[in-house]
């Protein structure tokens, strides 16, 4: 667990979270600004910062990160619709919360993003 962050502190149920899924290895909750009808994190319980600090070891934790996301999909509803999975890395992208996540967006047409 990571001082200072705020990810860290929802998995450790320090913080306020509307955890929907959790295993051994990951953990997913709401966002709480949510940008479409459906709006999960999924995070790894590990402290990774981003991506791009993701091992080769992480290999098994990132696929598991990916088919929680198809489970949670399928659990709420998008199955059929579709949805989409992205995870923000770095300051380019926008990434401001500093524990890896991969954000589940679903339950409208969501468009395209540059
Ligand atoms: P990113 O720009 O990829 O780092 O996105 C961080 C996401 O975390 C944003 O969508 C925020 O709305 C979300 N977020 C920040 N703090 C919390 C929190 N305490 N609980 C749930 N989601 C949060």
């Amino acid at each position: 667990m990571a001082d200072q962050c705020i990810f860290c502190g929802i998995i450790a149920r320090e913080v306020p979270g509307d955890i929907v899924y959790e295993d051994e290895h990951v953990v997913a909750f709401r966002d709480i600004n949510p940008q479409a009808p459906v709006h999960l994190l999924i995070v790894p319980r590990r402290h990774i910062p981003a991506l791009a600090d993701a091992s080769a070891d992480d290999t098994e934790l990132l696929g598991r990160i990916l088919q929680a996301a198809n489970a949670l999909a399928d659990k709420f509803g998008l199955k059929q619709s579709g949805y989409r999975v992205v995870t923000n890395c770095g300051k380019d992208s926008g990434q401001v919360v500093y524990h890896l996540h991969f954000h589940l967006l679903g339950g409208k047409p969501l468009g395209p993003f540059a």
